[in-house]
């Protein structure tokens, strides 16, 4: 079949195999471009590892520390004339990398919110790999269903107190528009706490240490965001940084029962990124593209690899206590956060609009990243030639 990108919204609706997998060896060739983690983690599971910061670090691991790797995620195989999701096709490309290479490599495709599959992952943890010495719980998701009440839960981007308007941008008409969101309701908030907060990530701990899969010393970490004053009302002051506040104090609590194994949990801040999820944000793709635009100017701009690479490398396996700030967080957003920056950000922000969007911000740059997290836009992948869609999982 030959594959276009189909964007409807902040989504593109195809993805291109081969473009896949050339990005995620262009990941493997960061990696292997570095100085090795001799210090990481040698079996590890990843809950999240298609897409985004999960793989990112699956792909860290198994590629700058050569460790066995499991992989959780939930992503559409292809189906008649329908593409599989990026994340199907991503890792399919992982699993035949790292099988090439010789390292174990497990994917486990189903509702990680689910008690089977936690089960069953324990499972082979168990008889595969006898148990894992890290856990990186990188779930981004809209819903989930409770595995002991069934109850759905459907997460909501929305300001907690009072509606909030500010710049957004519409990538598709070109537009630097206003919206305004309204104030989340109380039942909002506590679904998206119960689908993005740090309830799964426990369960997901408890169902491991249970079944004696984890290692003596084991390592978990979750994946944060602070960001800006722009994006505040809507993030860390919103419905998301609810959720984010108990993924932050359920890693307290994870710390504690580990610590007693000798190993604790932690949760590590990184930079705003585009990924299938963030894009979905309102307000946070304008801040996204004038980041971008001044991290570039100052030769620090960085993708997700890039990132996890520096998170393990210099914070998690640098051989010294990990530095965390007063919360007890690990910060690789330090970059964003950078006052500087900021200040630029800040001053784009308020001069930005539909007229000069174009050269205040990195739009451009943007549009690149999100078609090349379908697939699309690399200039050495043929688009015109005829590829198989139907690739199963190893
Ligand atoms: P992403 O959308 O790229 O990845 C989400 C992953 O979760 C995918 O592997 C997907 O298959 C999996 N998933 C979703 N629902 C699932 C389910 N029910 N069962 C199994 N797997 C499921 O997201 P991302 O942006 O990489 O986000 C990962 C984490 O990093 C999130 O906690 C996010 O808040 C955090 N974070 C993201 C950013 C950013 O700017 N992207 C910044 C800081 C922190």
């Amino acid at each position: 079949m030959i594959i276009q990108p189909k964007v409807r919204g902040f989504i593109c609706t195809t993805a291109h195999p081969v473009g896949c997998a050339r990005q995620v060896q262009e990941q493997i060739d960061f990696v292997k471009s570095k100085p090795r983690i001799s210090q990481g983690a040698k079996k590890v599971l990843v809950i999240g590892a298609s897409t985004g910061y999960g793989l990112a670090s699956r792909v860290v691991e198994a590629f700058g520390s050569g460790a066995a790797t499991m992989g959780v995620f939930w992503e559409r195989p292809a189906e008649d004339k329908r593409t599989a999701t990026a994340g199907w096709y991503n890792s399919v490309a992982f699993d035949q990398a790292a099988r090439k290479e010789g390292l174990y490599s497990q994917s486990f495709n189903g509702d990680a919110f689910s008690d089977e599959m936690k089960i069953a992952v324990a499972k082979k943890i168990k008889k595969d790999l006898v148990d894992v010495d890290l856990v990186i719980y990188s779930l981004a998701s809209p819903r989930r269903q409770h595995p002991r009440t069934g109850q759905i839960y459907k997460s909501v981007l929305r300001p907690k107190d009072y509606p909030y308007t500010n710049k957004s941008i519409d990538f598709e008409a070109g537009k630097v528009t206003e919206v305004t969101l309204p104030a989340a309701t109380a039942q909002e908030i506590e679904h998206t706490v119960a689908v993005m907060g740090g309830e799964d990530w426990e369960m997901w701990m408890d169902a491991l240490m249970e079944h004696g899969a984890l290692a003596h010393k084991a390592y978990t970490a979750a994946y944060s965001y602070i960001g800006p004053e722009v994006t505040t009302a809507v993030y860390r002051n919103g419905t998301i940084g609810a959720a984010k506040d108990h993924l932050e104090k359920t890693a307290k609590k994870l710390n504690e029962k580990l610590q007693q194994k000798g190993g604790g949990a932690l949760v590590s801040v990184n930079k705003a990124l585009v990924t299938q999820s963030s894009s979905a944000i309102p307000f946070i793709p304008l801040y996204f593209v004038l980041l971008k635009k001044v991290m570039k100017s100052k030769g620090i701009e960085e993708n997700c690899i890039q990132q996890i690479y520096r998170l393990f490398a210099e914070r998690l396996y640098a051989n010294k206590p990990i530095p965390l700030d007063e919360e007890g967080r690990v910060r690789v957003d330090d970059l964003e956060m950078r006052p500087d920056v900021q200040r630029e950000v800040q001053a784009l922000w308020e001069k930005v609009n539909t007229d000069n969007v174009k050269q205040l911000a990195d739009v451009q740059g943007y549009e690149e990243d999100f078609l090349h997290l379908f697939g699309f836009g690399f200039p050495d992948v043929d688009y015109h030639a005829d590829v198989e869609i139907d690739l199963p999982l190893p």
